[in-house]
């Protein structure tokens, strides 16, 4: 299959999953995870209608950044270094995986220095994972306010990378518990802190992840094919 051929595929699944929970397909951003894979796989799946891209390692990001002519809107979803914040400085629109307070402290402090605001969504662990980073959900509260009082930064939503299971039903209530966590920081009713995203849902379970409210799924075997 191609990556057009996937792609469209991929978007009948998200109008079908839409359709079923009566959500609005517009509401349900897809962001192309092109880690591993070369420019021109970038390119192709731009002339295909994709223009929102992930990228989870820093340098391969900006190399191949570097490449690409095409106006095409970045994310960034892995796991950060605080010394390597300053190379994303100004080329991402959202970073997915802000995790502790001193990495949201340095993401302020490099956007700060090009007079822009950096949009950041926190990322929980939910299956409490060694392998994975994330914050905990019980400190999700006391984050999401040290995180808003940074200048110069603001919290659109959550993240989350569920434990790995191949039967999407299983992953469910961490999608859930995603969404209700959500729903307590916006309580809170924090300065600069929008619960407007719900970044979650990858490849093998993004439909299970519409039905759960989620704004953007990260999808890239689908797309791309199988990373080596
Ligand atoms: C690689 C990656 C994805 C995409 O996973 P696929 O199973 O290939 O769709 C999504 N989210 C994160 C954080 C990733 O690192």
């Amino acid at each position: 299959m191609t990556i057009a051929a996937n792609l469209k595929d991929i978007r009948q699944q998200i109008e079908a999953a839409c359709r079923r929970c009566g959500r609005d397909s517009r509401d349900v951003r897809l962001v192309a995870v092109s880690k591993k894979k070369p420019a021109a796989a970038i390119e192709a799946a731009f002339m295909a209608g994709q223009k929102l891209f992930g990228e989870s390692y820093v340098q391969e990001f900006c190399d191949k950044q570097e490449q690409i002519d095409q106006p095409l809107e970045w994310h960034f979803i892995g796991g950060l270094q605080s010394n390597k914040v300053k190379y994303l400085r100004g080329r991402t629109a959202l970073i997915h995986s802000v995790d502790r307070l001193s990495l949201a402290r340095e993401i302020s402090r490099q956007w700060q220095k090009i007079g822009q605001r950096a949009d950041i969504l926190l990322q929980f662990n939910l299956g409490r994972e060694a392998s994975k980073s994330g914050a905990d959900e019980n400190q999700a509260l006391e984050l999401a306010r040290a995180v808003s009082e940074l200048p110069g930064l603001q919290i659109r939503g959550l993240m989350t990378l569920p434990p790995w299971d191949e039967e999407p039903e299983r992953v469910r209530p961490y999608f859930r518990r995603l969404r209700e966590l959500a729903g307590e920081i916006e309580a809170a009713g924090l300065p600069d802190v929008r619960m407007e995203e719900l970044s979650m849902g990858m490849s093998h379970d993004f439909e299970v992840a519409i039905e759960e409210g989620a704004t953007l799924i990260r999808v890239g075997t689908a797309i791309f094919g199988a990373r080596d």
